[in-house]
C-alpha cells in the first residue's frame, strides 16, 4: 500500500510535460527550428557572470568547509547579507534571524504553509495562479480557496474575494508579477487588499497572514512598480527565489522572511523553522547560499524578457488576440480563441506552437504563452499565431 494522494500527484500527467514531450517528438519530425515550444518557465539567459565567478572563487578560497552543514535555517553570513540587501534597498528593518534559507520558492512556501496550518485552516488566492499552490497547501492539511479571475487586469475581484474569505481563513497567497499573467499588483491594489485583510482579521480575531510569493520580484518593466508588500500590510511573510532573477532555478535557493512586526512573529517564525524539519528542508545548499548571497543585489541582464514581451503583445494585438498588459515576469496570459481553452492548445499544436491552457491556472478561456525564449525563435513563431488567428476566422 502506498499513499493514495502521493500516488495520484506522482502520477498525474502534468499538462505542460505533456506539451513538452509532444514538441520533442514533433521536433524530430519537422525539425527543432520548427516547432515554438512556449511551455516552459526556465530562464533564457545565462546567470551572471559574477555568480560563476563566485562559485570559482568561494571554491578556491573555502574547498573544505564550503560543503559542510550549515545550520538549519542557513549561514548566519548569507542570512546577514539578505538582511543588509533588503534593509538597504526597501527601508526593511529585518535582521539574520528573521530568515530560513530554503531550496527555493517551492520549499519555502511549504514551510510557510505547514508552519501556520492547523486543522480546518484555509487558505485563499486569486486566478490566474500558480497551479502548485494547491498541492502545497492540501499538503500542509489545509484547503485551497480561489477567487476567480478579474479578467480584464488580473487585478483582483475583490467582492469575490470578500465572499470566500471567512473565520477559518489563515492566509492568502500572492504572486506578483505573476505567473501566468505577467501582472503586476498595483500599489492601489495592495492596500486595499491590506486594507480589508486588517478589517477581517479583527472581525475574526485572529491575523490573516498575507504569503507574498516573489519568485518574480526583479523582473519588472519600465513604468511598473512591485511594492514592497511588508511595508503595505504588516502580517506579511515573504517567500523569495534566486530561480528567475539570477536565473539559476536548477541550483534550488530561496528564502522565507518572517518581519519581526508580523503577529507572533518569533512562534511564526521557530513554525516555519520546524516545518522544514519536519519536510526535510534544513540547510539549502551551502555553496549556493555564499553565491546568492554575496550576489543578491544583482540580476541577470533580464532586459531580453522586457522586448520579447513588447513585441509580442504589440503583434498578438494586432492579430486580434486579446492581451492584458504584463508589467514583469515573462508570461503572456491572452485570451483563448474559442471559449474552451484546451481545444485551443490542440489547434494551435497543428501549427507547432506549443500553449499552455488557462484552465489549469484557474482562468479557462486564456492561454499561458512562457516568452523566455530566444527573440528570433518568437519572431518565426508570429506567422504561425497569425495562421492560428486566421483558422478562427
Ligand atoms: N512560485 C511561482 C509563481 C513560480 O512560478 C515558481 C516557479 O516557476 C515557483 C514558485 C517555484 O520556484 P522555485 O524554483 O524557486 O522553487
Amino acid at each position: 500500500m502506498v499513499s493514495e494522494r502521493m500516488l495520484g500527484l506522482g502520477t498525474a500527467r502534468s499538462v505542460i510535460r505533456e506539451l513538452f514531450e509532444y514538441g520533442n517528438q514533433r521536433k524530430a519530425i519537422v525539425g527543432a527550428e520548427n516547432v515554438f515550444d512556449f511551455s516552459l518557465g526556465n530562464p533564457s539567459v545565462p546567470a551572471p557572470k559574477e555568480v560563476n565567478e563566485a562559485i570559482i572563487r568561494i571554491l578556491q578560497e573555502n574547498p573544505d568547509a564550503i560543503h559542510c552543514y550549515t545550520s538549519a535555517q542557513g549561514d548566519l553570513t548569507a542570512r546577514q547579507r539578505f538582511a543588509d540587501s533588503l534593509n538597504r534597498r526597501f527601508g526593511e528593518d529585518c535582521g539574520p534571524d528573521d530568515f530560513y534559507i530554503t531550496v527555493g520558492a517551492a520549499a519555502a512556501l511549504c514551510c510557510v504553509l505547514n508552519g501556520l496550518s492547523c486543522p480546518g485552516d484555509e487558505f485563499i488566492t486569486f486566478a490566474p495562479y500558480f497551479p502548485e499552490y494547491k498541492v502545497f497547501v492540501e499538503g500542509a492539511g489545509a484547503a485551497l480557496k480561489v477567487v476567480p479571475p478579474e479578467i480584464e487586469g488580473f487585478q483582483i475581484d475583490f467582492e469575490a474575494f470578500e465572499a470566500l474569505i471567512n473565520e477559518h481563513t489563515k492566509g492568502i497567497i500572492v504572486n506578483s508579477p505573476n505567473n501566468p499573467s505577467g501582472v503586476v499588483y498595483s500599489r492601489q491594489t495592495l492596500e486595499k487588499l491590506a486594507s480589508i485583510l486588517e478589517e477581517k482579521s479583527a472581525a475574526y480575531g485572529h491575523p490573516i497572514y498575507l504569503i507574498s510569493d516573489e519568485p518574480y520580484r526583479e523582473i519588472v518593466f519600465a513604468g511598473f512598480e512591485v511594492p514592497w508588500i511588508p511595508q503595505i500590510y504588516k502580517d506579511t511573510i515573504v517567500c523569495y527565489s534566486f530561480s528567475k532573477s539570477l536565473s539559476m532555478p536548477g541550483e534550488r535557493l530561496g528564502y522565507v522572511l518572517v518581519p519581526k512586526r508580523v503577529t507572533d512573529s518569533r512562534n511564526v517564525y521557530a513554525a516555519v523553522a520546524g516545518a522544514g524539519r519536519s519536510l526535510g528542508y534544513v540547510n539549502a545548499p551551502s555553496l549556493f547560499q555564499q553565491v546568492t548571497s554575496l550576489c543578491c543585489d544583482m540580476t541577470s541582464d533580464i532586459s531580453v524578457y522586457e522586448s520579447n514581451g513588447k513585441l509580442l503583445v504589440e503583434e498578438l494585438r494586432s492579430m486580434g488576440y486579446h492581451v492584458v498588459q504584463p508589467g514583469g515576469a515573462f508570461y503572456l496570459f491572452p485570451r483563448s480563441l474559442e471559449p474552451d481553452d484546451k481545444a485551443f492548445s490542440e489547434r494551435a499544436k497543428e501549427f507547432d506552437l506549443l500553449l499552455v491552457p488557462g484552465a489549469g491556472f484557474g482562468a479557462p478561456g486564456h492561454f499561458r504563452i512562457s516568452y523566455c525564449v530566444q527573440p528570433e525563435m518568437i519572431q518565426r513563431s508570429l506567422p504561425k499565431f497569425r495562421a492560428l488567428a486566421e483558422s478562427y476566422r
